[in-house]
């Protein structure tokens, strides 16, 4: 499919977008560009096009303002010293959207067509790389029901978007280890529900016990299962690993109410490749307590495509508060985030073929 290239009118003048890259933190600052394409039931996906980024005209019956039929993807752009541009493994974020289409009853879209629009705002819009060290574009690919009515049934229209957005280091001063609360009374996801599928509604249902999560003075919300409320799942946003004194690591299995996030299968991969064994096997609450305290568990990280590789330093369960390790960074953690960091940099080898060079 072609994309039509449409000439922006009047984008960010130099000196300012100049200041926005230099420091642009997380997620506020947005480029000139987006890419729309159109689907509809009878022609399928249509009308590729790279335009100026503006605001959606949605009629008020839009089937995503009342039953949300909405799916999301995240991956960065990185700049690799030769200058160059590179995405990280974007097929699979195109099969997970996929994957995601199918539970929200919405149409695929073709991997390469998604691959491709990211491709298109990335060169597009070159000039809006982040000056900061660390800096990569983030972009963000979502479906949506356009149509207009109020019947429920899945939507005859959808529109396929990217906008992208220069960001920082997630964490301004190098990696702190975050602390974190176990939602007793919510949970994220239910066996047969939505939670292996990147929806906004996952987000919208998270966002109570993330602030909860911060009244009580941590960063992040730890979701338990949904029928024990005992097995270890994720974060409102982040997949959990666990690493023992005897060298194993342990991470909670894909069984359907947890994210298969594209960074925890990497890290199985590189895990394996430093010669470790990692389980993906259920975790529980009451085990992470004690094993953090008899210093069997040596380190718990949280990782995802934003914070990359995040170490968790403390946790408050419903039977108290404890640390883990010695509460701030650990070894294994460290290794892993510079590993996957210099892949995605260009600044190491890649044996998975895990880069794709623009
Ligand atoms: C996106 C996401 C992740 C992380 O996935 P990555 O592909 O590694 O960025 C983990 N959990 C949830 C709920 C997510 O939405």
């Amino acid at each position: 499919m072609e994309f039509a290239q449409i000439t922006h009118p009047a984008p960010v003048p130099g000196e300012t977008r100049a200041q926005a890259i230099a420091d642009p933190g997380f997620g506020n600052v947005f480029t000139d560009h987006m890419v729309t394409i159109d689907y509809h039931a009878d022609r399928g996906w249509h009308d590729a096009r790279i335009g100026p980024r503006e605001p959606l005209v949605l009629d008020p019956a839009c089937a995503v303002l009342h039953y949300a039929q909405e799916i999301f993807e995240g991956l960065k752009a990185y700049r690799h010293p030769d200058g160059s541009f590179a995405l990280f493994r974007p097929h699979v974020n195109a099969a997970r959207m996929n994957a995601s289409a199918d539970r929200l009853a919405m149409p695929h879209i073709p991997e390469d067509l998604f691959v491709e629009a990211c491709r298109q705002i990335v060169l597009k819009d070159r000039d809006w790389f982040p000056t900061v060290d660390g800096g990569s574009l983030y972009l963000r690919p979502f479906m949506f029901a356009s149509e207009a009515f109020l019947g429920v049934r899945p939507a005859r229209e959808y529109k396929f978007l990217v906008i992208a957005s220069p960001v920082g280091n997630y964490f301004k001063s190098g990696v702190p280890a975050v602390s974190i609360w176990v939602s007793r009374d919510f949970v994220r996801a239910a066996p047969g529900g939505t939670g292996a599928a990147k929806t906004g509604g996952n987000y919208a249902a998270s966002l109570v016990p993330q602030a909860e999560a911060i009244a009580k003075g941590h960063d992040q919300v730890v979701f338990l299962d949904a029928v024990e409320r005992k097995w270890i799942e994720e974060l409102g946003g982040m997949n959990l690993f666990f690493a023992f004194a005897d060298g194993t690591v342990v991470t909670p299995p894909l069984t359907g109410t947890i994210l298969p996030g594209v960074t925890r299968n990497s890290l199985i991969q590189l895990l394996r490749d430093e010669g470790l064994t990692i389980r993906e096997e259920r975790y529980s609450i009451d085990q992470w307590r004690r094993d953090a305290e008899s210093g069997h568990l040596l380190e718990t990280m949280a990782c995802g495509t934003a914070a990359v590789v995040t170490p968790v330093g403390k946790v408050e369960g419903p039977e108290g508060s404890f640390t883990i390790g010695s509460g701030g960074p650990g070894q294994l953690t460290g290794k892993l985030r510079e590993r996957l960091v210099a892949i995605q940099r260009g600044q190491a080898p890649d044996p998975h073929g895990w880069v794709m060079k623009l």
